[in-house]
């Protein structure tokens, strides 16, 4: 039988616009359609982790409102247990405003909400969630102090933690890495936390090196098409991504690490754990949207030729 996971994280309405050009300050302009989408990267990453078979309880906040009610309805869909998600009196749901322009290129003001209630008191009160499950998933979409307090108790507990960090914060303190067992950045994320210039593979190297320094167990560097790269204690190995023909990597990282702790909690071993990953997230970078293009489990049985046998 798999073993639980507890994702604490955020859930946001992304509301999309496409637009000719991104407006100026004093500018009006008229944008071609809107669009509202779950999203959140917690959100994300408990939808991904259940759709591939994982028992998935999360902890979050949303507001008393439309869009929180939809954030529901897409994790229940996915197999998620959201009977222990917060709503706030007071706050709206997560928003993201995302505006594309014809060129692709856009801009994205977040207004967190609800997400700010995520925080430590209300995680203490869920200690019994921490004890069920075995892994922890977080990313840092909601407030450090409470981040910080949900790695602590799932240590104390003797949990798993892996810690997705993203949107990187300008550092991430030895307190926090000590409390992780698998640190997840992209090559982006690594660069401004660690410090190193370039994305090279021995840049990576170093600066996964240097987040191992600060306590962190493991560090899986996501590197796009290039796959992702395992360094811990006397080892390193990249594991090549799928090839496939990517037209939206929008939630690739996501989906990545939901489909790790799905593998791991499923009782694969890291390495088989991470071609099911890169597996998981290469199907959905050939498809459109975040929670829309993630894969059910079914879907990677065909994909996957011998990796779950690794
Ligand atoms: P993020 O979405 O956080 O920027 P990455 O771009 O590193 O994260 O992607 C996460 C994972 O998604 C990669 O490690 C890889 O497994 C998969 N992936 C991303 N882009 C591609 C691609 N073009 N082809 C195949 N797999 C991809």
């Amino acid at each position: 039988m798999s073993k639980g996971i507890l994702v604490v994280g955020s859930l946001n309405m992304d509301m999309s616009v496409n637009l000719e050009k991104i407006p100026t300050v004093g500018e009006t302009v008229l944008g071609n359609d809107l669009s509202y989408r779950a999203g959140g990267k917690g959100a994300n990453q408990a939808c991904a982790a259940g759709l591939l078979g994982g028992e998935v309880r999360m902890l979050g906040c949303v507001g008393k409102d439309e869009f929180g009610e939809k954030q529901i309805e897409n994790l229940k869909k996915a197999g998620v247990d959201t009977s222990y998600l917060k709503k706030s009196d007071d706050q709206p749901t997560g928003t993201a405003i995302i505006c594309v322009d014809s060129h692709g290129d856009n801009n994205i003001v977040v207004i967190p909400g609800a997400n700010k209630e995520c925080d430590a008191e209300y995680l203490k009160r869920q200690r019994e969630l921490f004890e069920w499950c075995d892994y922890v998933v977080l990313q840092m979409e909601i407030p450090y102090d409470s981040v910080l307090c949900a790695a602590m108790m799932a240590k104390e507990a003797g949990k798993t933690v892996i810690l997705n960090p993203a949107p990187a914060p300008d550092e991430l303190p030895e307190e926090l890495c000590r409390n992780v067992d698998y640190l997840t950045p992209n090559e982006t994320e690594l660069m401004k936390l660690s410090g190193v210039t370039d994305c090279s593979v021995s840049s990576m190297k170093k600066g996964a090196m240097i987040l191992l320094e600060k306590g962190a167990g493991c560090v899986i560097v996501t590197l796009g098409e290039k796959g992702a790269l395992l360094v811990k204690k006397g080892e390193e190995c990249l594991y090549p991504a799928k090839k496939v023909k990517a037209v939206d990597t929008t939630a690739a990282g996501d989906c990545f690490n939901g489909a790790f702790a799905a593998a791991l909690a499923e009782g694969m071993k890291e390495g088989a754990a991470l071609g099911f990953a890169n597996a998981a997230s290469a199907i959905a970078v050939t498809r459109k949207g975040a929670q829309e293009s993630l894969p059910a489990r079914e879907e990677l049985k065909d994909y996957l030729g011998d990796v779950l046998a690794v």
